[in-house]
């Protein structure tokens, strides 16, 4: 498939959602079945849907909540046929996957975000060149493929930099920081492979006051509506921290340029379902983009709890033909997230009556089996007064938790 947005005449019959709204009962197929998939699936059920799972791992956190799970890999294009065979419509809940599996399905069925859409976010050089035919302001940024190279940009961008894969990464993996011309060679050989595989991202650090992210949903018909912006907190790559709507220093100029950046893009990647647009928030009040996902994003879990309609519902709305739901907020909501800690071992969470006893508090876990340092094991949501208040009180019942058996 070109490069370039789908036209009616690169589509099969059954992919645009715009005829009346598929009836509860039918049946949804996600790729990916980990918590992104197993809270999709959540909110399907509730609206009658049924779900098929397509993942490597049959048990899953999305398992438990799906009719059936294929157990495939994400390039197995005849598992993806069989999804197709078992699927009214289908999505997918991460990007690193093949497009062939894309193409594969939307032979058969409607399939959303499009294969354009999947192209131009999985591969962030991609994702870069789209973002400029767009119009949308980024770091500056070069296309790495030699430490050559790598020097020569360096040396022309200054330092500090980051070097990311184009592939694969995420959380903050497989990127490195540079504040100096010692950092090159060991960061270049830590990601040689995907440098000469698929290049490398090297872009100018940012000077933010805040980390954004603008969530919109979009239907078949073309309309979108967008939900408070989220100010995100990471630590070392990984988000920690969501709260919404995003207090200052984002202004109300800042909501609606967000908003209007976010839309236009969903626009032209000709989005059916959630986009997710991660900004830099500048001292000026200007906005950079940092990355695209064509889909619920962590950021947004929020919510779940603290908006009319949560950013899961949206989705199935959008897929199926529904009518899309308020974005309103309920209130100034904090979500933190619920990390691994320790080696590898099995999951077992401590510490729950402590981190419930306040009433405010909702917790969601996402079922892993296993749990390890850093991995994304659940989420804390608290609606409060104020977003300081929200957040200080998810904190404290995140800090009453622990995973137990850690040596
Ligand atoms: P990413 O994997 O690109 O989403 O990056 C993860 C996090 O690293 C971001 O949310 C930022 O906190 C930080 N980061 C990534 N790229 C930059 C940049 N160019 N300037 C400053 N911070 C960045």
């Amino acid at each position: 498939m070109p490069d370039r947005p789908p036209t009616r005449e690169d589509r099969t019959a059954a992919t645009p959602p715009d005829g009346p709204p598929l009836p509860p009962g039918s049946t949804i197929g996600v790729i990916g079945g980990g918590q992104l998939g197993r809270m999709l699936a959540i909110a399907a059920r509730r609206l009658g849907y049924r779900i098929v799972i397509l993942d490597p791992d049959p048990s899953c956190p999305a398992a438990s909540v799906a009719e059936r799970v294929i157990v495939a890999a994400y390039d197995d294009v005849a598992a993806a046929a069989e999804l197709a065979a078992a699927c009214d419509v289908a999505t997918y809940e991460l990007e690193h996957i093949d497009p062939g599996m894309v193409r594969t399905i939307d032979a058969e069925r409607p399939i959303h975000p499009v294969e354009y859409a999947l192209r131009m976010t999985q591969d962030r050089l991609a994702e870069r060149r789209f973002l400029a035919g767009a119009g949308a302001p980024t770091a500056t940024w070069r296309e790495v493929r030699t430490l050559d190279e790598l020097r020569a940009s360096a040396a022309e961008l200054g330092y500090p930099l980051r070097l990311k894969v184009a592939i694969g990464g995420y959380d903050g993996r497989s990127q490195a920081r540079l504040a100096r011309d010692g950092d090159l060679d060991p960061a270049f050989a830590a990601l040689a492979g995907s440098a000469e595989r698929d290049g490398l991202l090297l872009e100018r650090e940012v000077e933010f006051v805040a980390e954004c992210s603008a969530i919109v949903a979009r239907d078949g018909r073309g309309r979108s509506v967008a939900y408070p912006l989220a100010r995100n907190r990471h630590d070392a790559g990984i988000l920690v921290e969501s709260v919404a709507p995003a207090p200052p220093p984002v202004t109300a100029a800042i909501v609606s340029a967000a908003h209007e950046l976010a839309t236009r893009l969903a626009t032209e990647l000709d989005l059916v379902g959630v986009l997710t647009v991660e900004l830099f928030v500048m001292a000026d009040g200007s906005l950079v983009v940092n990355e695209l996902a064509p889909r619920v994003h962590n950021s947004g879990h929020w919510t779940i709890e603290g908006a009319v309609t949560s950013q899961f519902e949206q989705h199935i709305r959008a897929l199926v033909g529904l009518p899309l739901g308020s974005t309103d907020a309920l209130g100034p909501t904090a979500m933190v997230n619920l990390l691994g800690s320790g080696p590898r071992r099995p999951a077992r969470l401590g510490g729950l009556d402590r981190a419930l006893a306040d009433s405010a508090v909702h917790l969601h876990v996402y079922d892993k089996r296993d749990v390890f340092e850093r991995r994304k094991m659940g989420h804390l949501t608290v609606v409060g007064d104020d977003a300081d208040e929200a957040l200080a009180r998810a904190r404290r019942a995140l800090a009453a938790l622990h995973w137990e058996n850690e040596p």
